[in-house]
């Protein structure tokens, strides 16, 4: 078990090479976080209509995703409406990838209790 953790395990630069999307050296970064968030960069952030920046989350526990959230209006709010893409109205409607990951772990009732995001 202890061999497992230290070959999974990318350090620093070893890390950066690793993912264009991790910057995150010198913390500890295991191939799993890497393989989490290309997913996250590549995948769910892109299924967000924010015209101006896709940001997504994604909630892993075990190394299972739990659940996945992207930037956007609440769910069941019409997108088509022009107004609520522009600034500042925007605002008022978009809500973060990580609290949108949160609200649809709980939508589905499960725990994000010892999750990592
Ligand atoms: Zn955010």
């Amino acid at each position: 078990m202890e061999t497992e953790i230290i070959k999974d395990t990318l350090v620093g630069k070893e890390a950066k090479r690793e993912s264009q999307f991790i910057y995150a050296a010198p913390y500890v970064i295991s191939k799993w976080d890497v393989r989490f968030m290309e997913f996250t960069d590549l995948t769910v952030a892109q299924w967000s209509k924010d015209r101006s920046s896709r940001v997504g989350a994604v909630i892993v526990k075990d190394r299972e995703i739990v659940t996945t959230g992207f930037n956007g209006l609440p769910r069941g709010c019409n997108d088509d409406n022009e107004a609520r893409h522009e600034r500042p109205e925007k605002y008022s409607w978009f809500i973060h990838a990580e609290p949108n990951a949160i609200i649809n772990a709980a939508r589905q009732g499960k725990s994000t209790l010892g999750c990592d995001m």
